[in-house]
């Protein structure tokens, strides 16, 4: 709730309103413009009534925010958002493929991802060092030598990587390392890891938690966008329901939701939604046709040996299935893929690449 003082108010009738804030148990925040005074209240609002308020000597008017998410939220910035992540668009003009292994496990085997990954069409690579392991006896990542290994696979591929960080303390080291952060389902409301990566210059991959809200997960991103980093990609990922066919249910409305009430970019993730190989590539072709604007896919050399996730990870024929859908199905959703940073290039470059390519054209 928001209080807009006349601009022939007295500084007794703002200290009025703001005692009555207190005593609501709520917290006023108190703003001096040229004009006007705006007074915010910080806390519970219910106690106080938007008639009583009004009729407060010196309001003009009182203004119920309607939705707890300012920044990120559509309603002041009609453009939908794109996020340059190493050179590489995730946005509306293009469909983004991000791919890699779960976790990075050995320097082989993240190469070997990574090679799979760019044959499949992707222009960014995904892995995972620092990894929120449900059980505390599951492979944990490797921490520092995993950023490390990405770092040289980024050198030997040339895709940006992408890649989670776990723990506020661990914030600016994986940011020295990566294009993208990744904040994961499970400390969607962390919100001191939320703070933390909205305060580093690197963009932020924000999934939604299993359990969250859109709204939640709209207001997670505003704890980012708030600390003044406003590069932020939101995931689908899947939410937990009562169906167990499938290790998350893809909740695929949330996409064309979400980019109505967010300017921000808005991707899927089909590998952890599903949880099994065999729905990937159908989640994948869905989230296209939906209007995604990029897709972040588990690739593995070889699944069965994986530490992590190995049975919904791609592999062999499948690679060569997602290039097929990578290349057919963006144009028809009337984008263009994104493709990686030629090496040298900016930002401003990878623009001109994207326009070359064409709104529309094949890749
Ligand atoms: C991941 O992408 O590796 C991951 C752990 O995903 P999520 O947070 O969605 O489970
Ligand atoms: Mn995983």
């Amino acid at each position: 709730m928001v209080i807009v003082m006349s601009p022939t108010s007295s500084e007794a009738d703002i200290d009025a309103i703001a005692d009555a804030v207190i005593e609501a148990g709520c917290e006023p925040s108190v703003s001096r413009g040229v004009s006007r005074t705006i007074i915010g209240l910080v806390g519970d609002v219910g106690r106080l009534t938007t008639s009583d308020l009004r009729a407060m000597a010196g309001v003009a008017d009182v203004v119920t925010v309607a939705t707890s998410y300012k920044l990120v939220s559509r309603d002041h910035h009609l453009e939908r958002s794109t996020v340059w992540v190493g050179g590489v668009p995730i946005g509306p003009g293009s469909t983004t493929l991000i791919a890699g292994p779960c976790a990075v496990e050995t320097h082989e085997q993240t190469l070997r991802a990574a090679e799979m990954a760019k044959a499949a069409g992707a222009a960014l690579l995904r892995g995972g060092a620092y990894k929120p392991r449900t059980s505390p006896y599951a492979f944990q990542g490797l921490g520092e030598a995993g950023l490390r290994i990405l770092a040289d696979v980024r050198e030997q591929t040339g895709l940006p990587i992408v890649t989670e960080v776990v723990d506020p303390a661990d914030v600016d080291l994986v940011a020295s390392y990566a294009d993208m952060l990744q904040v994961g389902t499970r400390n969607m409301q962390n919100f001191a890891l939320l703070q933390a990566v909205g305060g580093v210059g690197k963009p932020v991959m924000l999934k939604r938690g299993m359990n969250a809200t859109i709204e939640e997960w709209l207001m997670a991103a505003e704890y980012i966008a708030q600390r003044g980093n406003l590069d932020i990609v939101l995931c689908e990922r899947g939410i937990r329901t009562f169906e167990t066919a499938t290790r998350n249910t893809l909740d695929i409305s949330a996409v064309p939701t979400v980019q109505r009430l967010s300017h921000l970019p808005v991707i899927v993730d089909p590998s952890h939604s599903g949880g099994r190989r065999d729905l990937v590539l159908p989640l994948a072709c869905a989230a296209t046709a939906i209007g995604a604007d990029g897709l972040i896919i588990d690739i593995h050399p070889h699944p069965a040996q994986a530490l992590c996730d190995g049975a919904q990870a791609l592999t062999g024929d499948d690679i060569r299935e997602l290039a097929r859908i990578m290349a057919f199905f963006p144009p028809l959703a009337g984008r263009a893929r994104a493709h990686p940073p030629t090496p040298g290039t900016t930002s401003l470059q990878g623009t001109l690449l994207l326009v070359g390519a064409g709104r529309g054209a094949p890749a």
